[in-house]
């Protein structure tokens, strides 16, 4: 599998970090984890076709996960210089399916390509093409998920943005690539919902990963170093999540 983070960012406008978007393909899928404003843009800059995405997962409906999805699906209805081969599937948690009707309502037809599917994740495992798909609920907002891919005997999990949590340690276990949100310095105020170093660091000891991503990252988090401050806790490869960055796994 090969992943391209596409935005390591947040809400935060920022010049170095998109809001939240990566990119995972496999033999044959393209698969985007959220959708965050600019992630259709940052395609088009690493040469891979938004018209070939099979796949859309949604960690949850916050803006900064989900902004680029008007322009994504507006952008494939009115193409007129190349059309969507393949059936374009988009997966949320629970009231996802609301929050399409709601774009629906404002924005009608013009977001709603030939071949859409809209659906909600109803936890348990999916198998397609050539990749399983598993989810967890994680704590942030009611209907956030947690996405464990396993695709060729290899398995990357992303944790959307999440608080602390058991169920995460569970769907990450001893999985090739852990990608985990870190939203706040440790001298910061915790704010519920969101890891700090110290959480993610007892996240991947206790789940003991091959390796990890450090992704979500807000400006304070750049400032006060926090990748850095995970490094020394840990015994495996940890790697700062960069825009356009790839890994192979
Ligand atoms: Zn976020
Ligand atoms: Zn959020």
């Amino acid at each position: 599998m090969k992943l391209t983070i596409l935005g390591s960012g947040t809400c935060i406008p920022n010049t170095k970090r998109g809001s939240s978007g990566y990119l995972i393909q496999t033999s044959n899928s393209k698969i985007l984890l959220d959708c965050g404003s600019g992630t259709t843009w940052k395609l088009e800059e690493i040469g891979v076709n938004y018209l070939e995405i099979d796949h859309i997962f949604f960690s949850h409906i916050h803006p900064d996960h989900t902004g680029d999805l008007v322009p994504f699906l507006f952008g494939t209805k009115y193409n007129h210089y190349q059309k969507r081969e393949r059936p374009l599937n988009l997966w949320g948690g629970k009231g996802f399916i609301k929050l399409f009707g709601a774009l629906k309502k404002a924005y009608s037809n013009w977001i709603v390509p030939k071949d859409l599917c809209v659906d909600e994740i109803k936890g348990g495992s999916q198998t397609y093409e050539d990749f399983k798909i598993l989810t967890t609920k994680v704590p942030h907002i009611e209907s956030s998920l947690a996405y464990r891919i396993e695709s060729e005997g290899k398995s990357i999990v992303y944790s959307g943005d999440t608080d602390y949590s058991e169920s995460l340690i569970n769907l990450a276990a001893k999985c090739d690539l852990l990608i985990i949100e870190c939203a706040l310095a440790d001298d910061d105020h915790k704010i519920k919902g969101h890891l700090t170093p110290t959480e993610v660091i007892k996240t991947i000891n206790a789940a003991n990963p091959k390796k990890a991503v450090i992704t979500h990252l807000y400006p304070e988090c750049d400032e006060k170093n926090v990748v850095e401050i995970i490094k020394k806790d840990v015994d495996l490869e940890v790697i700062e999540a960069q825009d356009l960055l790839e890994l192979i796994i």
